[in-house]
């Protein structure tokens, strides 16, 4: 079936680390962007030459724009955050959109939902961590108590997607914690480093370790190379059953 595309504008832009901007978009008609923390949506991107290519980018604010701790909602908007990938069209072009612009939309749609509550380990790589962050902005704005853990792999600490945000909400709420390893340099890091499979099992069974709770979910979301590796961790080496691991993948 397919979708029926309708007008967004960009109404707001900002550099969140030095590789990934955040987008956020408002329907030109008003109405509700109805989706599930998770999803994505298409965009048309106008391309100088004049042609449009269509890319899929995961929605990066909870449902309504929902922020926890705060009961305001704003339906008919919804934020992205899109890594610039060198001489990629539809990036550069997002990278370069002037705030006002109008383009068309189509979705949301996808099945990499949580919709149940259960302690999680969210697992990504780069701005994998935009459907991570839907899904946690939204249980905490709910009011959801399960222990979360996000754990993010960056290459250099310039590039922790969304750090502040997460250190302040892990500040107050002791069930939320968030980890991000280095993959590269930075001598006076003192954090964690290497790849985001090195630590899975780690911090799984840290969430596993409460005998009163059930057993854990892993939200996975970035390239494959980076998915299947955590997918091996999880699946292969430590025998979890499919339905506890979730996955998406941008390429
Ligand atoms: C379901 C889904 C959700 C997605 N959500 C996001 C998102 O929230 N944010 C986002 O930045 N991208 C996201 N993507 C990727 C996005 O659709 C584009 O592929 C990306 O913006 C590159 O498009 P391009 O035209 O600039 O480059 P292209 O010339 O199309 O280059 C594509 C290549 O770029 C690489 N690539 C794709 N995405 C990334 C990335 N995020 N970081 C590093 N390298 C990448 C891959 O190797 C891929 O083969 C998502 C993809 C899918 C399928």
């Amino acid at each position: 079936m397919s979708l029926p595309p309708f007008p967004v504008r960009l109404i707001a832009a900002r550099p969140l680390t030095p590789t990934v901007r955040e987008l956020v978009f408002e329907r030109v008609d008003g109405a509700p962007v109805v989706y599930e923390a998770g999803q994505w949506i298409s965009l048309d991107i106008p391309q100088p030459s004049g042609t449009v290519v269509r890319r899929a980018y995961s929605i990066a604010s909870a449902p309504g724009c929902a922020i926890p701790g705060d009961d305001a909602r704003v339906p008919h908007r919804f934020e992205l955050a899109v890594t610039h990938v060198e001489g990629g069209p539809g990036s550069t072009a997002l990278h370069a959109m002037a705030v006002g612009t109008v383009l068309d939309a189509i979705g949301p749609q996808g099945f990499f939902v949580r919709r149940e509550q259960h302690p999680s380990l969210f697992v990504a790589t780069g701005s994998g961590l935009t459907p991570l962050r839907s899904m946690v902005r939204d249980a905490l704005a709910r009011g959801e108590r399960s222990p979360m853990h996000v754990l993010c792999g960056v290459r250099t600490p310039e590039e922790r997607l969304y750090a502040e945000e997460f250190e302040a909400l892990a500040a107050t709420l002791p069930h939320f914690r968030a980890t991000y390893t280095l993959s590269r340099g930075a001598d006076d890091w003192a954090g964690p480093r290497g790849y985001v499979q090195t630590h899975v099992r780690a911090l799984y069974e840290e969430l596993a370790a409460d005998p009163a709770r059930e057993a854990p979910h892993v939200y996975i979301c970035g390239l494959q190379k980076m998915v299947s590796a955590v997918r091996d961790v999880l699946r292969k080496e430590m025998d979890l059953p499919r339905q506890v691991v979730h996955s998406e993948r941008y390429d």
